[in-house]
């Protein structure tokens, strides 16, 4: 079924596309440049050339795609508490971070992802799993150095290369050629080294954020036990199965003087199930 871009839902970044057409042309004489040098001496290194805003178009196109209109997670009692705490994280980031959407996606399975620029997806199964608001914060925090390292895209413009830059930026908005391909490059597992930075400057977003990292290193060890259990291991884990090891180096390192309080978890149910779990208060 085909969906008009309607203002509803998705963050309002259709509106960008118009202001984009200016950058991409401010861009190109970068990209030209940036695509002999990527050809020259590897893809992967082309990333931090390209103009920030295709993250964003790349990843509005890929939730487009995930999560629907009637999505029953929608304006959830979880995703209002991802829009206060993921926020406390995102200011953290040094210099200028990407325009952060938060979804819930109604799988129960305890997982997250980040798509490029921003648009971050939490399933409710994390929230059925995570014991103390910490732990879905160091979850979050790690995702979100995925979209501001350029992990996903990075794997992008290797993959598929100049054609898809060429298209692109001089393509405009048109990124049907990314169909399939480009779908299952974004969501194929990290790297062990983007899983390992993931971890490091999450657990740093963290301790500036005033929250206590232990919830990090505490969810990875039971995203291990629910994968002892035979469940789907999460997508965390499965390029970086060390959860142990995990565990352990976000033990390491300083820790906030004074955590501060994150408001409480709500249920993991979608829907009216949920509706006697409003309420939770920010500060007290
Ligand atoms: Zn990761």
């Amino acid at each position: 079924m085909s969906r008009p871009a309607s203002s509803e839902g998705f963050g309002g970044g259709t509106g960008s596309l118009v202001g984009s057409l200016g950058l991409i042309a401010l861009g190109t004489a970068v990209l030209l440049g940036a695509i002999w040098f990527g050809v020259t001496s590897g893809a992967g290194q082309l990333t931090p050339y390209l103009p920030r805003h295709w993250d964003d178009q790349v990843g509005e196109w890929a939730i487009k795609s995930m999560v629907d209109e009637d999505n029953p997670c929608r304006d959830s009692a979880m995703e209002t508490w991802l829009k206060k705490v993921g926020p406390k994280l995102v200011e953290q980031v040094q210099g200028e971070a990407f325009e952060y959407r938060w979804h819930v996606i109604d799988d129960d399975t305890p997982n997250a992802f980040a798509l490029p620029g921003g648009w971050v997806g939490v399933h409710r199964g994390l929230f059925r799993v995570a014991e103390r608001p910490e732990e879905v914060a160091g979850v979050i925090a790690h995702e979100i150095i995925h979209s501001e390292q350029r992990h996903g895209m990075q794997r992008m413009v290797g993959s598929l290369g100049v054609q898809v830059l060429m298209g692109l930026a001089f393509g405009g908005s048109d990124l049907s050629m990314l169909a399939g391909t480009g779908m299952d490059l974004l969501m194929l597992s990290h790297s062990r080294d983007q899983e390992t930075e993931a971890d490091v400057l999450g657990r740093v977003l963290m301790v500036e954020a005033g929250i206590d990292p232990e919830g990090m290193a505490s969810i990875f060890e039971t995203f291990a036990l629910e994968a002892g259990k035979g469940g789907k291991m999460p997508t965390l884990l499965s390029s970086h199965p060390d959860s142990k090891g995990r565990a352990a180096l976000a033990r390491q390192g300083e820790r906030p003087y004074r955590p501060i309080e994150l408001p409480p978890l709500p249920s993991s149910n979608c829907g009216a199930a949920e509706a006697d779990e409003e309420g939770s208060r920010d500060e007290q």
